[in-house]
Order: C-alpha cells, then sequence, then structure tokens
C-alpha cells in the first residue's frame, strides 16, 4: 500500500475522472470528487466508502475560480491539505471551424484552458508554501497533432501542455505530470453537435482503450517517489484483445 495522498479529482463524474478515482481510492489514496452531476458524484462516493476507501464530493464548475477555491478548501477540511490535483475535466465539441460555433470554441476553451488554470491558481499557493505537491493535467494525443475538424480542441490540449512545462519549469519541489491518452471510452464524444463531425468521430473512435488503462497510468505516477517527476505520459490503445 502507497501512503495516503489526498487527491483533488475534477470531472469525477465519468469516464476518465470517475475510473481514476475508483483506483486511486482502491491503492489507499483519499480522493475529493469534483463535477457538475452531484448525483453521479454521490453514487460514486458510497461506492467508494463501501469497498473500504476514503471519498468527499462537492459540486464544482471549473470555469468558476471561486467555485475551484471552495472545492480545494472543502477538500482541506476534509481531509488536509491537498497532495496531488488532476485536473481532468474537459469537453470536446469538435466541428469544422466555418460552422462558425463560437459558443462551442468558447466553452471548450473555458472549461479546457481556464479549468486548468483555475485548478492550479487553487492550490499552488499552499503547495510552494508546503514545498511538495503534485499537479496532473489532461492533455491528449490531440496536444501533439492537429486533425481537421480538431483545431479548437488541439488548440486547448496544446495550451495545456505549454502551462504545464511552465509550471514545472518554475516549481522545483512540484511535481507536474502531462497525461495524454489517445481515444478512450468516454462520454466524450457526446459533446460533438456537428452530425457528420459526429458519424467521423464515432469511426475514429472504434479503437479505444478502456478509462481504467488511464487510471493506472495516473496511480503510477502519482506513486512514484518524491524526488521522481513523470514529465508525461502518451497511451495510446491497440487493436489487441
Ligand atoms: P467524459 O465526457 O466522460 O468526462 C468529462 C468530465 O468533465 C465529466 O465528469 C464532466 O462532468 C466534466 N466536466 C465538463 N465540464 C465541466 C465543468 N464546467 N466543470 C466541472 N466538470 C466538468 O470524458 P473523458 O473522461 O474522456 O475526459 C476526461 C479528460 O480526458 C478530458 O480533459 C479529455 O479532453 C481528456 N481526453 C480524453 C480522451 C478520450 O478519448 N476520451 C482522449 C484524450 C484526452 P459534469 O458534466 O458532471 O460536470
Amino acid at each position: 500500500m502507497s501512503t495516503s495522498k489526498v487527491i483533488l479529482i475534477t470531472g469525477a463524474s465519468s469516464g476518465i475522472g470517475e475510473a481514476t478515482a475508483r483506483h486511486l481510492a482502491t491503492l489507499g489514496h483519499r480522493v475529493v470528487l469534483g463535477a457538475r452531476r452531484t448525483d453521479r458524484l454521490e453514487k460514486l462516493a458510497q461506492e467508494i466508502r463501501s469497498s473500504g476507501g476514503a471519498a468527499e464530493y462537492r459540486a464544482l464548475d471549473v470555469t468558476s475560480l471561486e467555485d475551484m477555491q471552495a472545492f480545494a478548501a472543502y477538500a482541506e477540511e476534509k481531509f488536509g491539505p491537498p497532495d496531488v490535483i488532476i485536473n481532468n475535466a474537459g469537453v470536446m465539441p469538435l466541428s469544422p471551424l466555418h460552422e462558425l460555433k463560437v459558443e462551442e470554441w468558447n466553452r471548450m476553451i473555458d472549461v479546457n484552458i481556464r479549468g486548468v488554470l483555475h485548478g492550479i491558481a487553487a492550490v499552488l499557493p499552499g503547495m510552494q508554501a508546503r514545498k511538495r505537491g503534485h499537479v496532473i493535467n489532461l492533455s491528449s494525443i490531440g496536444g501533439h497533432q492537429v486533425w481537421a475538424t480538431c483545431a479548437v480542441y488541439c488548440g486547448t490540449k496544446y495550451a495545456v501542455r505549454a502551462i504545464s512545462e511552465g509550471l514545472r519549469l518554475e516549481n522545483k519541489d512540484v511535481r507536474v505530470t502531462i497525461i495524454s491518452p489517445g481515444v478512450v471510452e468516454s462520454e466524450l464524444a457526446d459533446t460533438i453537435s456537428d452530425p457528420s463531425t459526429r458519424e467521423a468521430m464515432a469511426e475514429f473512435r472504434q479503437i479505444a482503450l478502456k478509462p481504467d488503462a488511464i487510471a493506472r497510468a495516473i496511480g503510477y505516477v502519482i506513486d512514484q517517489p518524491a524526488d521522481v517527476d513523470v514529465n508525461e505520459m502518451i497511451i495510446r490503445p491497440t487493436a489487441g484483445a
């Protein structure tokens, strides 16, 4: 069993965040779950507790700095200062730029970039003061490569990598990890409103990892000794059984 850490997870109500919460709790960590759908968080927290784990949850909209600060304060009140934050919440309403779905562009920027920055802002002063901590940010293979219809989404994921790298360079005591998954089974593509992009993505997403594969990668980076910082992991699926 690893040392029990206090771990904040944004976007814990489905997909990668949900699987990560479950896995980290089985490793003995105390998890604090945030998302907007609190009915799902409540169910997950109960499931973790009934298996002997420690979990709390709180409603969180990552686009609000105040909400994120309240989330971090709640975690500290329940379990103590956060050791790790996993900035996982994300949305992916893909479409060609000429469709001018400006509201969807803005939503991706607000959740995928501002949400990550808000998570950093909520925990960084405490981590710097304690001279330890770990910020784990979800980027993507879309933070390494751009596809048609993915310009804005990929832009947000490139930004997550840039922000993470800057954070790492500025903080010698705080570990920073970028997690860049390939396709993972989740609800992420449900936010695509453009019919032809939705159809193309359904094809592209046929070979996919289970969210637990990403959860295990995150468990690995957290459980490294304090003097080891895994800077990035890229995890892609294969068609193998
Ligand atoms: P899901 O759609 O299953 O989960 C996304 C999570 O983000 C949900 O829990 C949702 O909760 C939360 N969320 C969305 N908006 C907000 C908000 N404003 N405030 C708080 N939480 C929010 O997708 P995944 O699990 O796949 O995605 C997790 C991360 O992994 C994302 O950053 C995504 O970009 C990244 N990723 C995913 C890949 C994939 O193929 N699945 C590949 C590469 C990266 P709620 O709606 O309840 O608020």
